[in-house]
């Protein structure tokens, strides 16, 4: 069994996958080619914003919204410890500093209540919640970047509110939840910029890398353009800002053309297989808990997590499982303040009790549009068992 099945889908598309990559191949605009331009009114259009800027990377497209912010050394950029490195490394790449906030233990998801209370402690420079230690009295606060973990949104409404009350910027990483549904908006429209992430084993994965920022503000939107072609002007050869070679390649975007056709087919099939493994898996005397989904949301799964007792019982059921050839994963081992990349801060164990808690006992199963039934019944069996 495969943890994410990208053959099965490809088999489905094979067709169309191969004209779309022969009429590159026929035209040769291999870079910014008619194909972006396609995907970035078709992405942008069905998220619900003015603009989508297709990138290299779901990494690029942080660090695009970061840049077009002019976020720099001396700023202060909120955001979870509880994700995968992109979402911190881009503010550190820039000079700046990250500021840990604690997740919601439901949502995993940035907790709304933690959030201000960071920022009030950052403003005052007080010892209200755990800061980096470096120069903290120095740092203005700038921005929150906001994950949807797992492909379920953040509390927007929150968070937003939170932003405006302090003057501060909110990037969307939606690089797990394109396709994912908050009060009747699509992820990556919930903040001033969305990123997402076309890394293949995302929800809308292409092969290779790729990403896309979203926005309704054509000033960013434009800065964004640009700082993604070398800080280019009005033409090819005037520079206006310092920026990154981090275009989409051509390719790339034909080929998430032709995965584009199925993809609201995907997010169902993704759905009908995340409420199967609740119904499999909930009221069992298996001691695991189920993901769970506020009302008015819905995750697109990029990934589903249960959270088990603790690191032993995690281990027991991993064991079980791979010895019936099940893969499992589990994201995230070990929350971003206690990475040696992040030492210099000076976080430590203890700081945001509800991550580490999580990374002990989080364990993600199988989850793709095209996994059965009865390997999901297999799975909820095995589980169940110990
Ligand atoms: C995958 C991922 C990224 C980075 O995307 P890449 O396309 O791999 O650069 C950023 N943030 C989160 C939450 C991700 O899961």
């Amino acid at each position: 069994m495969q943890f994410i099945d990208l053959a099965a889908q490809q088999k489905l598309i094979r067709d169309k996958i191969e004209a779309n990559i022969q009429a590159v191949l026929a035209h040769g605009r291999y870079i910014m080619g008619p194909e972006i331009k396609e995907l970035e009114k078709r992405l942008s259009e069905f998220v619900g914003v003015e603009h989508g800027i297709a990138c290299s990377s779901g990494t690029d497209a942080l660090l695009l919204a970061l840049m077009a912010y002019e976020v720099g050394p001396g700023d202060a950029v909120f955001t979870s410890p509880f994700t995968f490195i992109a979402t911190a490394e881009v503010i550190s790449l820039l000079g700046a500093t990250p500021v840990f906030v604690d997740i919601d233990p439901h949502t995993f998801n940035l907790d709304p209540e933690h959030l201000e209370r960071a920022v009030t402690a950052l403003s005052k420079s007080s010892s209200g919640y755990p800061l980096p230690c470096a120069e903290m009295s120095r740092l203005t606060p700038r921005g929150i970047i906001a994950v949807d973990l797992f492909g379920l949104p953040a509390d927007y409404d929150a968070i937003n509110a939170i932003a405006r009350k302090y003057g501060l910027f909110v990037i969307e990483d939606g690089a797990q939840s394109f396709g994912a549904l908050y009060r009747g908006k699509r992820a990556c429209s919930l903040a001033s910029i969305g990123c997402t992430s076309f890394f293949p084993a995302k929800p809308l994965g292409c092969y290779g890398d790729g990403g896309m920022c979203f926005t309704d503000d054509t000033d960013l939107a434009e800065a964004m353009r640009s700082l993604s072609i070398h800080g280019q002007g009005s033409h090819k050869y005037e520079n206006v800002r310092i920026g990154i070679n981090g275009r989409l390649d051509t390719l790339q975007a034909a080929i998430l053309n032709a995965k584009f056709d199925v993809f609201s087919k995907e997010v169902d099939l993704r759905q009908e297989a995340a409420l199967r493994y609740n119904k499999l898996l909930s009221g069992r005397q298996n001691g695991i808990s189920t993901p769970q989904v506020p009302s008015g949301m819905q995750s697109v799964w990029a990934q589903y997590s249960i959270l088990t007792k603790g690191g032993n019982h995690r281990t027991e059921i991993q064991g079980r499982l791979k010895d019936a050839g099940i893969p499992t994963a589990i994201y995230y081992p070990r929350p971003l303040h206690l990475q040696p990349a992040f030492q210099d801060l000076g976080y430590k164990e203890g700081d945001f009790p509800v991550s580490e808690d999580c990374s002990q006992r989080i364990m993600s199963l199988p989850m793709h549009p095209y996994l059965r039934a009865e390997d999901q019944e297999h799975i909820a069996q095995l589980i169940s068992e110990g």
